[in-house]
């Protein structure tokens, strides 16, 4: 079994992370729509950009709360398909990691 407690505290980190930085494109995004059109177009670009680094951000936030949920209810690590270990490595390399290699 890969080391929970250290997992369970990179799975924290990245979260207030990505929360934050969720937080900040949201801001980015409301302040955008302010702006009059001129400039607004100018930025609309930027701000398509935004949005997808937004729901990226939002969908690893979504995986790490998942794998903290797993970790509270001692089902972590395993494969969500399967129902088989997803591996002492992988999820080092990927600690949110909810499908084993063959499922993912
Ligand atoms: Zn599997």
């Amino acid at each position: 079994m890969p080391n929970i407690a250290k997992i369970k505290k990179q799975l924290e980190e990245k979260l207030r992370e990505l929360t934050a930085r969720a937080e900040e494109i949201d801001d980015d995004l409301s302040r955008a729509a302010d702006d009059d059109w001129e400039e607004h177009a100018v930025e609309a670009e930027g701000d398509e950009v935004l949005e997808q680094v937004g729901d990226v951000t939002l969908d690893e936030i979504r995986q790490i709360k998942y794998a903290l949920n797993q970790i509270e209810a001692g089902t972590y690590g395993v494969c969500t398909t399967c129902e088989g270990p997803i591996g002492k490595e992988r999820l080092e390399a990927l600690p949110f990691a909810t499908r084993c290699i063959a499922c993912s």
